[in-house]
């Protein structure tokens, strides 16, 4: 055992440093140059790179729960690149880069964990969909190929190569797969972005947009109105809503996502595995437990309450995939209210009200996007309104102009 951590540890003196403190504000000022509406990952982000990257710091994140207490806290953290577009494979491939030196970014452990990903195909049509994004992956740099099922058995010996009658055909492994602890993502930015002066307001909802001729100049919230500059709201799953209160419709759909954790046991697998047929995902933490994800409910609702029959599908498709799963006692089951898009792709950058930004749409998967999107929104407020190239694509106007950006197959169960 380390000196250190055996002195430390049975002492009251550990050398704690009073910068490593999340600095929260009390006062909520009545004017801010950027006003950020929610602080989960990609609102405090956003904020981060603000501040530290662009020297804007006059900036307030009001979160109406506590930070990171929405979808960041929901998710299942699966962090990957292997998307099927070439705009969604560069998008989340720049979100990957930044994933990788992140704890050393905040100098903070964000247990980025890179153990690989495997997407099961148990269908002709998925192999070939699978070929195409393997390469489409690989085109712009990402580590993902086709393999055959003797390589899927070798990778997870523990694995059903039959689950419920649907043979493995082939896989597609993503080496580059990775997880990270979602709420020290989030601290991780918080903390960064209020060090440089950013003011992070809890339990402060955002209840109205205020617009005057078509531009944005501020919000009311529960303490009373505050006047902005720019407002960007990033509330996932309330993004419709949100929209709404500052005057124009965003095309989204909001659905519940369910997820579950077991007990824990010894490790027993590595990659992170999903079945494409069975909708279902699994992965073991680094604590032993095993975290089992799958698709949407199948019903739109403003509700995250976990429910029966998706337990009973989620337990059944797990089980069949690692048959002695079935000895396991559930902890917990929970859902989150994700934002979904015709297309898959996520909503990012200007509205239809002046200074107004968006970044919704986020669905099932937007963790792992966090970092990215931080970056290109900061870049897009200080810039004055100018959109990343990256982020192009994403546009709200692609909806009129049909111009989408099909993400579908490459989103679901995968995450
Ligand atoms: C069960 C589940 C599993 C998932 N698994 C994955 C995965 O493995 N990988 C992946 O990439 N993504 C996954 N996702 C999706 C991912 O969680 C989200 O896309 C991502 O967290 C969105 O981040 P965010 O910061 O935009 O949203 P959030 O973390 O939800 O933050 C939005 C914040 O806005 C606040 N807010 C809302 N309305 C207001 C208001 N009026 N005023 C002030 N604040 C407001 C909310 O309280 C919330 O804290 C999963 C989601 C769920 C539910």
């Amino acid at each position: 055992m380390p000196f250190g951590l055996l002195k430390y540890g049975i002492s009251n003196d550990y050398p704690f440093e009073k910068e490593a403190d999340l600095p929260l504000p009390t006062e909520l000022k009545r004017q801010y140059d950027v006003v950020i509406i929610g602080g989960g990952g990609h609102g405090v982000a956003t904020a981060y790179y603000l501040a530290k990257y662009h020297g804007i710091t006059n900036v307030a994140v009001l979160e109406k729960g506590y930070l990171g207490g929405g979808n960041t806290a929901r998710n299942t953290a699966v962090i990957r690149s292997n998307y099927l577009t070439p705009e969604g494979v560069k998008f989340y491939s720049e979100s990957v880069k930044l994933y990788e030196n992140l704890s050393n970014e905040f100098d903070f452990n964000i247990m980025y964990s890179q153990r690989g990903q495997l997407t099961l195909a148990h269908t002709d049509a998925t192999v070939r969909a699978f070929r195409q994004r393997a390469e489409v992956n690989k085109h712009f740099g990402g580590g993902t190929e086709l393999i055959d099922p003797r390589d899927v058995a070798e990778l997870v010996p523990t694995l059903n190569l039959n689950p419920a009658n649907l043979p493995v055909l082939a896989g597609l492994w993503h080496k580059d797969g990775a997880t990270a602890r979602h709420d020290a993502v989030a601290w991780g930015y918080a903390r960064g972005a209020t060090q440089c002066g950013v003011e992070l307001h809890q339990v402060t909802e955002v209840t109205d947009v205020l617009v005057s001729n078509g531009r944005v100049t501020g919000v009311k919230t529960t303490r009373g109105d505050v006047n902005a500059g720019v407002v960007i709201q990033a509330v996932a799953g309330h993004s419709a809503l949100m929209a709404q209160k500052a005057g124009f419709p965003l095309p989204l759909v909001a659905y519940p996502l369910q997820a579950m954790v077991t007990l824990p046991v010894k490790p027993f697998l590595t990659p992170l595995v999903s079945s494409s047929a069975l909708h279902c995902y699994v992965q073991q933490t680094s604590r032993g437990e095993m975290v089992i994800g799958g698709g949407s409910d199948p019903y739109p609702l403003y509700n995250s309450r976990a429910s029966l029959p998706l337990k009973e599908g989620l337990i059944s498709s797990a089980v069949e995939m690692f048959p002695f799963l079935s000895e396991m006692r559930l902890l917990r089951q929970w859902a989150g209210i994700t934002d979904m898009t015709s297309d898959y792709s996520p909503i990012m950058g200007l509205s239809p009200v002046e200074n107004y930004y968006i970044d919704a749409g986020w669905g099932t998967w937007g963790f792992k996007a966090t970092p990215i999107c931080g970056k290109t929104m900061a870049e897009l407020v200080a810039s004055g309104g100018k959109v990343p190239e990256l982020i192009q694509p994403f546009e709200l106007a692609r909806f009129d102009r049909f111009k989408q950006v099909n993400e579908m197959g490459a989103t679901a169960a995968s995450h």
